[in-house]
């Protein structure tokens, strides 16, 4: 459903991508972990086109995201219509939320879809409320974000998500910003759409989620993906010298 081809970005002289290649599966949990700095965001903002990747490819469902052609180094951007409606199975949430504090809980949800998705208003409102029952949200429809716990707002970030029915998820260390005691309740939030066979590619610093949820993990260090692999591969035993210095805090 998602590919990556030799993906390359630079900030500046700053090359934070290194060629990249990496190919999401329909139903598929793709976890990318990695010392900071390694380019983890920015694979997955180039994965939207949030961020422009300036080398390689990136292709969503078959269609070449971001540029009219592929191959050459200079290339014509497409319309921001074309590359809207090419991203548009995709959907992101994000590690600080992301909420407009002056909107309802269900206005934050439903507002995406009428703004992007032209949705009229009362339908939705109605999917926003569907996406809400899903993190078990609906009761706090109607009040401000900023009278939730941050648990709940980051749920109501994967609700909004959620509203607009994208094909894949992808997640930006969607729990870092939280007090360890609200984590949990985000990754049963997470575990749930696992389970109901969203495909996801998330950037976490979750080892032990990780391992458990995943079916292909993703090593990266300065902008390369050094090893990839089920999370038997990863964190077993015939795990790499690198890999094995960076897991040591966690197993
Ligand atoms: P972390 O785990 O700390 O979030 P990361 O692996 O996600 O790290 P990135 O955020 O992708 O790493 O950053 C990779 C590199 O790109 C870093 O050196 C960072 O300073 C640089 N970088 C990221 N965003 C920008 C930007 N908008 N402008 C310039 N440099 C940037």
């Amino acid at each position: 459903i998602l590919q990556l081809r030799a993906v390359g970005k630079s900030y500046g002289d700053n090359r934070v991508l290194k060629g990249i290649d990496l190919d999401v599966m329909q139903g598929e949990i793709v976890t990318l972990i990695g010392p900071s700095g390694s380019g983890k965001t920015t694979a997955l903002r180039c994965m939207n086109f949030l961020e422009a990747y300036d080398e390689g490819e990136i292709w969503i469902k078959g269609q070449l995201l971001g540029y009219r052609s592929t191959g050459r180094t200079l290339r014509d951007r497409d319309s921001e219509a074309t590359i809207a409606e090419i991203r548009r199975p995709v959907a992101m949430v994000f590690q600080q939320f992301n909420l407009w504090p002056h909107m309802s809980v269900v206005d934050n949800v439903a507002t995406p879809l009428v703004l992007a998705k032209k949705v009229p208003k009362s339908e939705a409102r109605r999917k926003a409320l569907a996406a809400l029952a899903r993190v078990a949200l609906e009761h706090k429809a109607d009040v401000y974000p900023t009278r939730l716990s941050g648990g709940q707002q980051q749920r109501v970030g994967i609700a909004r998500a959620l509203a607009i029915e994208p094909e894949v998820m992808l997640l930006d260390e969607p729990t870092s910003a939280l007090d360890p005691e609200l984590v949990e309740e985000v990754l049963t939030v997470i575990r749930s759409l696992a389970q109901e066979g969203m495909t996801m590619v998330m950037v976490t610093h979750e080892m032990s989620f990780a391992a458990k949820i995943s079916d292909k993990v993703v090593f990266m260090e300065a902008g390369r993906i050094v090893e990839a692999g089920p999370p038997a591969q990863l964190f077993g035993s015939t795990r790499t010298t690198r890999l094995q210095q960076f897991l040591k805090p966690w197993f």
